[in-house]
């Protein structure tokens, strides 16, 4: 790695460790030209993918978004700020892990909708509701049939 001082191209690890709980590794360098150290941070690169609308545009994926659908789903349920984050975690993790670079936004959709499952029933109804936008209340009838259904 080029050192940041001189711009040499040589510089030699003195010391490595892993930060943040592993997820980092923290480098101490030195310059074998002019014998200056600094540090560098290495971390595996795993990007969000961008989504691709229904329309075929794209967006930037967006966690404020994401956070502020589950909260309006779960609104006045007893479920509390710590799931709230560790289902937004989970979400990431799982459009981390497709690997791709743009996912239709609709796995997004599925994604919350899996997560709300697990959270709360009536939570997963009303996003589920209003994200497939159920064309007739027998449609609505048949997810919350569904949804006792695998409750029992
Ligand atoms: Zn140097």
């Amino acid at each position: 790695m080029q050192c940041p001082f001189c711009s040499k191209p040589d510089t030699k690890v003195i010391d490595s460790r892993l930060v943040s709980e592993g997820a980092q590794v923290r480098r101490r360098r030195e310059c074998v030209v002019c014998g200056e150290r600094f540090t560098t941070y290495e971390s595996a690169e795993l990007l969000m993918p961008r989504l691709i609308k229904s329309d075929g545009s794209r967006e930037p994926f967006n966690q404020e978004k994401l956070a502020s659908g589950l909260l309006k789903a779960l609104e006045k349920r007893p479920v509390n700020m710590e799931q709230v984050e560790a289902a937004i975690d989970h979400i990431k993790h799982n459009l981390r892990v497709t690997g791709e670079r743009e996912v239709p936004s609709r796995i997004v959709g599925e994604l919350v909708m899996n997560e709300l499952k697990a959270l709360d029933p009536v939570a997963f109804v009303r996003f589920a509701s209003v994200y497939r936008s159920f064309q007739d209340v027998s449609e609505f009838r048949v997810e919350i049939d569904r949804l006792e259904k695998t409750k029992s």
